[in-house]
C-alpha cells in the first residue's frame, strides 16, 4: 500500500509503498477515510533534529488526525463490527497510569518510557491506506461523514480542551473570549465557543480571509496592527476579555494576550511556537492566569463528535488524492490553505 513516509530528519516526506500492516491484540486495522495535515507536521520534518529522542526519530508513516473504517479486527476484539467509522484519538501512553486512566494519555506518566507519542508521531500514522490503532483509541462517528470529521481528532479535540478548561471563565451573561490565529484550530474554536458558551467571540488573524470565515461561524473580527490592543479593550467596555485562547504561541500573540485579558481572566496559549513572554507581579491584571495546554482526553473527543454529528461544528476541509499527499504538505507549508488539508486514499 502506499504511504506518506518521514525517513530522516529535515526531509520533507516521500510516498512509499509499504506492506499493509497487520492488527496486533487489542488492535484494528483501519482503512484510512482521512488523514488531516497538520502544521505539528510540518515542524517534524522541518525543524526537529536528534535532539527530540528516539520517541519521534524516524522511519514512520506520518498522519495524527485520522478516521476510517474497521477493516480487521485483531486477538481479543469484540464489541466492534469491521464497516463502521471511527474517529481515531491520535495520543498513545502506558495505557493504565492515572492520566491514561481518565484517557488523557497526552500526559500519560510513562510517557518517556513509551516508544513513540501518537500514531503518526513516532508509531505509523494515517497518511496511508491502512493504519493500525488500539481499539481503545477509536471513537465511533455513526453516520456522519468520516472524510470532514478527520480534522476533529486534532483540529477539534485540542482547541475544544482549552475551551474547557477555560469554561469557569465564560459561564454567565456578559463574558469574551478571545481566538488568536485562526488557521486549522483557530477556525474550530471559534465554532466550539459559538456551540458551547454565551460568550461574545472576538477574533483576529493577519489573513483577511480567515477573519471573513470567522465572521461566518459568529465571530467579531478586531484587524491587528497599531491600537489593536485598546481595540479589543474597548469592544469589551474596557474590562478586557475572560478568556483568551493563542494558537500561534509567538511573543507578539502572547503579549497581545497579556494586554488585553481581564482581571481573573485566563490566557491559554495553545500554539506551540515558543515565544517567550515577561511575567513579573505587574506583567498581568490581577488573578489572570497565563497557562498552556496540549491536545486533549479520549472523553472529549466523543464530545466534540456529538458536537459534529449535531450539526454544531464542522471543519472546513480541502481534500487530496494519495497521489497528491505531498501537495498537500505543500500548501500547508505555504500558507496556502484557509482549511483543513485531508488526505483520502480511497476517494
Ligand atoms: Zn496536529
Ligand atoms: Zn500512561
Amino acid at each position: 500500500m502506499k504511504a506518506v513516509r518521514f525517513t530522516a530528519w529535515k526531509t520533507f516526506p516521500t510516498i512509499e509503498d509499504v506492506p499493509r500492516p497487520t492488527p496486533g491484540p487489542g488492535e484494528v486495522l483501519l482503512k484510512i477515510a482521512g488523514a488531516g495535515a497538520c502544521h505539528s507536521d510540518v515542524a517534524v520534518f522541518e525543524q526537529f533534529d536528534e535532539t527530540m529522542g528516539e520517541q519521534l526519530a524516524p522511519s514512520y508513516t506520518l498522519g495524527h488526525e485520522n478516521s476510517g473504517w474497521i477493516e480487521e479486527l485483531g486477538d481479543g476484539v469484540t464489541g466492534l463490527a469491521v464497516g463502521d467509522a471511527f474517529l481515531s484519538y491520535g495520543p498513545i501512553g502506558c495505557g493504565h497510569c492515572p492520566a491514561c486512566s481518565r484517557g488523557q494519555d497526552t500526559y500519560c506518566y510513562n510517557a518517556a518510557t513509551q516508544p513513540y507519542l501518537a500514531t503518526g508521531l513516532g508509531r505509523d500514522g494515517g497518511m496511508a491506506e491502512y493504519m493500525t490503532v488500539p481499539a481503545r483509541n477509536l471513537v465511533p462517528l455513526g453516520d456522519a461523514d468520516p472524510v470532514v470529521a478527520a480534522p476533529l481528532s486534532d483540529a477539534g479535540l485540542t482547541p475544544y480542551h482549552a475551551i474547557k478548561l477555560a469554561l469557569p471563565r465564560l459561564q454567565g451573561g456578559g463574558k469574551s473570549a478571545l481566538v488568536i490565529g485562526l488557521g486549522g484550530l483557530g477556525q474550530i474554536a471559534v465554532q466550539i465557543l459559538t456551540a458551547i458558551t454565551g460568550a461574545t467571540v472576538y477574533a483576529t488573524d493577519t489573513k483577511p480571509e480567515a477573519m471573513a470565515e470567522a465572521e461566518k461561524a459568529g465571530a467579531k473580527t478586531i484587524e491587528g496592527g497599531e491600537g489593536q490592543a485598546d481595540r479589543i479593550r474597548e469592544a469589551t467596555g474596557g474590562q478586557g476579555v475572560d478568556a483568551v485562547f493563542d494558537f500561534v504561541g509567538i511573543t507578539p500573540t502572547i503579549t497581545l494576550a497579556q494586554q488585553v485579558v481581564a482581571r481573573r481572566g485566563r490566557i491559554t496559549v495553545v500554539g506551540v511556537a515558543g515565544g517567550p513572554v515577561e511575567w513579573n507581579f505587574y506583567a498581568n491584571p490581577y488573578e489572570a492566569e497565563l497557562t498552556n495546554t496540549y491536545w486533549g482526553t479520549i472523553e472529549e473527543l466523543y464530545e466534540v463528535v456529538e458536537l459534529y454529528r449535531a450539526g454544531r461544528i464542522t471543519p472546513q476541509v480541502k481534500t487530496y488524492s494519495m497521489d497528491e499527499a505531498l501537495q498537500a504538505y505543500h500548501d500547508l507549508h505555504d500558507g496556502k490553505l484557509s482549511g483543513r488539508a485531508v488526505v483520502t486514499p480511497h476517494a
